[in-house]
């Protein structure tokens, strides 16, 4: 049996078990089978720091010529920013469309707050929200240069990993031809074994799936999502959408690739992203199956997809705008153009800032949310369904990471052979 179909099961036998663990109220089995889940997602994030330096030193090592290098990353980057302005603005113009927030009655307004007082959990993840620190763009800039490089490899600071690794490989390009393909050979060897690792850690997957999808269940059931459907229904919606018409069309026009083996040489990596909530975790799968599946470069692969696990987050944008708009409908505040836009350049720079690890897109939500005046007692409303959106926009996270080095990978393949016609 294909991995995804065993990865599959592994999610809807753990819908099943949740559910009947939450009808019961026996949540304490749950916390028994968790940590299956738990260690699946820590080998894989042992393997992705190493594999996210050894891989981008080795491909701006190998990049033959420095002008590919500035070109591919300009090509990613703008395709990313792209990306998450228009997934914010859709965010936003559907949430104006729909109205989600107005038709919250003030009865269950008032009771999902309250229950949200009870509830220790919640108030401590508000309280974090609320205290989010506002990091301006220079300090962002700022933040991508590492002081120790060892300390931003030990603390797992990916975008600092990164800028070192870029650097170190262009060096390594710059001596000596001997030692540079010594050096190179290396690299390759390293990134393969950790490539055999990734491969053994996979075998796990479909059983760490299903104890991850069973704790979720059990622990938060489904009548959150019932409180708060309109607005849930809405913001996946989007993401929807967003995956499928938006990438899917990007996939087929930019990359001429049919979108249904796209989606479908990456179903196991949806499936993770959506079991794990981390486009981090999810990575060093993503890297083999857009290398093995998709046909894509592995320089191209190493280059985009460790920036995009770290910057690229459509799904996130996507959550912010609907968020921040269906906050301000349910507080009765009325969002004019200018605020409108403003949620747009916020959001799409705290989606930039958000870390590829479970549940942070709702604490830089706090940060939009301060930037546009809107009042952050709303994370208290809808933290309740944040488990089940983070999970939905993982996904597309993920898969809009994918998508932009397919893109890139394309149009690269495309500029050589009109160049080796000529
Ligand atoms: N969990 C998301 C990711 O890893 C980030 C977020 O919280 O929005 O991509």
């Amino acid at each position: 049996m294909k991995l995804h179909t065993r990865i599959f099961i592994g999610l809807l036998a753990g819908a099943i078990a949740g559910s009947l663990l939450a009808l019961f109220a026996v949540s304490g089995v749950a916390a028994i089978i968790k940590p299956v889940g738990d260690l699946f997602i820590k080998l894989l994030k042992m393997i992705a720091i190493p594999l996210i330096a050894v891989s981008i030193m080795g491909a701006t090592a190998g990049f033959a010529d420095l002008k590919k290098l500035g070109r591919v990353g300009l090509k990613g980057l703008s395709f990313f920013l792209a990306s998450m302005v228009l997934a914010t603005a859709l965010g936003i113009v559907a949430a104006n469309l729909f109205q989600p927030g107005r038709n919250l009655d003030p009865a269950r307004k008032a009771a999902i707050l309250a229950g949200m007082q009870a509830d220790a959990d919640l108030q401590k993840k508000a309280a974090i929200g609320s205290g989010a620190p506002r990091a301006g763009v220079a300090d962002f800039l700022l933040s991508m240069v590492p002081a120790n490089p060892f300390t931003a490899l030990a603390n797992g600071d990916m975008l600092a990993v990164i800028t070192f690794s870029i650097l170190l490989g262009l060096a390594f390009s710059l001596i000596a031809p001997q030692k540079r393909d010594r050096v190179l050979e290396l690299l390759d060897a390293l990134n393969d074994a950790l490539i055999v690792l990734v491969k053994g850690v996979m075998r796990l997957a479909p059983y760490a799936v299903f104890a991850l999808i069973t704790s979720v269940i059990a622990q938060f059931g489904f009548h959150f999502l019932l409180a708060l459907l309109e607005y849930s229904l809405v913001t996946i919606g989007v993401m929807a959408v967003f995956l499928f018409a938006y990438y899917g069309l990007a996939v087929l026009l930019l990359g001429r690739v049919s979108p249904m083996h796209f989606f479908r040489s990456l179903s196991s990596v949806g499936l993770l992203a959506f079991s794990t909530s981390s486009s981090n975790a999810v990575l060093p799968e993503n890297m083999v199956s857009c290398e093995q599946k998709l046909d894509i470069d592995r320089g191209i692969v190493s280059f985009i997809l460790p920036l995009g696990a770290t910057i690229n987050m459509s799904g996130t944008s996507i959550y912010q705008g609907v968020s921040a708009v269906f906050i301000a409908q349910v507080f009765g505040i009325a969002l004019s153009l200018q605020q409108q836009l403003l949620i747009v350049l916020t959001a799409t720079l705290a989606a930039v800032g958000t870390a590829g690890i479970p549940g942070i897109g709702i604490i830089t939500l706090a940060m939009v949310l301060g930037a546009s005046g809107l009042p952050l007692e709303g994370i208290g409303l809808i933290i309740g369904v944040e488990r089940i959106l983070d999970m939905c926009r993982t996904v597309l996270n993920v898969l809009g990471d994918s998508a932009t080095a397919l893109i890139v990978d394309r149009s690269e393949k495309r500029r050589e052979r009109r160049r080796t016609w000529v």
